[in-house]
């Protein structure tokens, strides 16, 4: 009989065919079922979980687990509901970074290019023109220079762009500025004009972006936030944007859909994205996790760069 691997999402959201029908053929040794099908007897034996999504109370049912394979970069939602002693693997998988790679171009252009201003102005029927800045004058920071920051990274410095990053432990990347810990941070704020993150959402993450931090940050410039809400004090922002900051695109929200009263929703310098800059691929993603579980398996490992350490929370 095959040993069967509940696939958990939030109710809501349904269970995801697409990734379902492609970890069922990634996993053929494997009996893949929606959690909501599983039996009781087969959630309490049950090895391994495959998570696709934000929220992972589901596996609360399931006292057996060695392994939950997560569908997503980031695992914050996860980390709560399984005991310490169950291995967390989250999802490194290069078209993922491609893909984020280009959203964050897409956007970095989108402030640079001045468009926000140009749709402004078009409303107004204002025939202005302003006189563009070059991308190696441009100044981009990125916070966080993980399996994604480090792609996003590079792909702005090939667009010639004067690009610095940020991380927890030191990195050398060929022509970006690599810094670290508490000085770097504020030495990235001071000199950059569009600052995007992508850091997990973890205690020492939580609340980074506040007044502060926006106060470092030179006049006119732009927020990108692709990593988690929690990350940006929404209310510390909004006042940054009245000051000085002259745009934000948001695509990560501390509460997601983005409540309909929220202000962000029709801020005129707020750009709100419904969480779409690096959605998982399900097919890519699919014969990731079947490698993963695969080898967990078989030999009880994982790919190092996979597991998620809980002491650092990512
Ligand atoms: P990752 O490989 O784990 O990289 C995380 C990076 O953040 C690393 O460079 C890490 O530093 C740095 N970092 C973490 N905590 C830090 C701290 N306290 N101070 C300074 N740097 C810190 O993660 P990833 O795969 O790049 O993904 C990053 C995040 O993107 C995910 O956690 C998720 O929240 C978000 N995401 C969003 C979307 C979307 O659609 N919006 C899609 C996918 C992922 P070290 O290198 O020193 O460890």
């Amino acid at each position: 009989m095959k040993l069967v691997v509940p696939f958990v999402r939030q109710v809501e959201f349904g269970p995801n065919d697409a990734l379902v029908d492609h970890l069922r053929d990634a996993l053929p040794e494997l009996d893949i079922v929606v959690h909501a099908d599983v039996s009781p007897a087969d959630l309490a034996t049950a090895r391994v979980a495959i998570v696709d999504g934000p929220s992972a109370d589901q596996l609360l049912t399931m006292a057996n687990l060695e392994l939950v394979q997560s569908t997503w970069a980031g695992v914050e939602a996860i980390i709560p509901a399984v005991p310490s002693g169950v291995h967390i693997a989250r999802m490194i998988d290069p078209q993922l970074g491609w893909t984020m790679a280009e959203a964050v171009l897409a956007w970095t252009l989108y402030l640079h290019r001045d468009m926000p201003r140009y749709a402004h102005q078009q409303r107004a029927h204002q025939w202005v023109e302003h006189v563009p800045v070059s991308a190696d004058s441009r100044r981009i920071g990125v916070l966080g220079l993980g399996a994604l920051g480090a792609l996003a990274a590079t792909t702005l410095r090939d667009q010639r762009f004067d690009v610095a990053g940020w991380s927890r432990s030191p990195k050398a990347i060929d022509g970006v500025l690599c810094l670290d810990g508490d000085a770097g941070i504020g030495q990235l704020l001071e000199r950059c004009d569009i600052v995007i993150n992508l850091l997990p959402h973890t205690e020492a993450t939580a609340g980074l972006l506040d007044a502060e931090a926006f106060a470092r940050m030179p006049a006119g410039a732009s927020l990108i936030n692709f990593g988690r809400g929690q990350t940006v004090v929404d209310d510390d922002l909004l006042g940054a944007l009245d000051m000085h900051l002259e745009h934000a695109v948001l695509d990560v929200f501390t509460i997601e859909p983005l409540p309909d009263e929220h202000p962000f929703w029709n801020h005129p310098s707020v750009t709100v994205l419904p969480h779409i800059s690096g959605p998982t691929s399900t097919d890519t993603a699919a014969v990731i996790a079947a490698a993963n579980v695969r080898q967990f398996l078989a030999d009880g490992t994982l790919p190092t760069a996979a597991i998620v350490d809980r002491t650092r929370g990512y």
